[in-house]
């Protein structure tokens, strides 16, 4: 009973053993996937996959495809939010990583808030990507006319900062990395925040966890995040399982 709340499913490196990698979820106890489609060119094929039993989808344009994007796309993505099986908005955000010009963050900025009021608008709560913009994701948010419901997806910040998301009404979503022995600021923020706000996720095909580190990740891996945080807050699988399975049925109307 476990839901993997973030995979990519329609990437490439899954065209030639997509069913049988979700099968495999399947019998590992996974029993819900929601597939995020953040880039245009991926919503149809994402939107076909989601007709599938027990397959949820969420869509957006992330941060990293702002200037691809065009305003026929966000025209499209706000048609999109309304389909059935779409449960959430995203991911949407700021990512700083590989271009911090303030042309770019500017028009992130402006990305962010147009997704952020569909999200509003249409009543779906929203995942968020924050990387290496998590200061300046909470002020963007504390100062957002309204804050939806969501999740901090792969939270890669500060236990400082995840308190902050936290107080702004969101979740945590942990991922591959709390598995990695350099990853000391994430296993604080796992022990410091309370199971009732973390969700799990893969985010596969990438970030693996330790045991499969280097190859392709997939959804039935997301086991042994639940471990690692079992393990952390020395709580028994089960519970960690039952716990955050509740968050992300709750988060998202599964
Ligand atoms: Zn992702």
């Amino acid at each position: 009973m476990i839901i993997d709340t973030h995979a990519h499913l329609s990437d490439e490196k899954f065209d030639i053993d997509r069913n049988v990698v979700m099968e495999r979820a399947f019998n590992s106890g996974v029993k819900r996937i929601i597939e995020i489609s953040c880039e245009p060119r991926y919503w149809d094929k994402a939107l076909e996959l989601s007709k599938q039993n027990n397959i949820f989808v969420a869509f957006g344009v992330h941060p990293n495809d702002v200037e691809k994007a065009s305003d026929e796309d966000y025209e499209k993505l706000e048609l999109l939010i309304q389909e059935k099986k779409c449960i959430a908005v995203g991911e949407i955000g700021l990512d700083y990583r590989y271009d911090f010009s303030s042309r770019n963050a500017e028009l992130q900025k402006e990305s962010f808030a147009r997704q952020l009021d569909f999200s509003i608008k249409r009543d779906k709560p929203v995942i968020i990507h924050s990387r290496d913009a998590n200061d300046d994701a909470v002020d963007f948010l504390k100062a957002y006319k309204s804050v939806p419901k969501g999740v901090i997806h792969c939270f890669s910040g500060t236990p400082r900062q995840a308190k902050e998301f936290i107080a702004l009404g969101f979740l945590l979503g942990i991922d591959g990395p709390v598995t990695y022995k350099k990853s000391d600021d994430l296993k604080q923020t796992v022990l410091e925040t309370d199971l009732s706000k973390l969700l799990v996720e893969t985010d596969c095909p990438y970030l693996s966890p330790q045991k499969y580190r280097g190859q392709r990740n997939e959804p039935s891996y997301v086991v042994e995040i639940l471990k690692e945080i079992a393990a952390i807050k020395n709580a028994p699988f089960d519970e960690a399982a039952k716990i955050t399975t509740q968050n992300a049925a709750k988060l998202f109307n599964l």
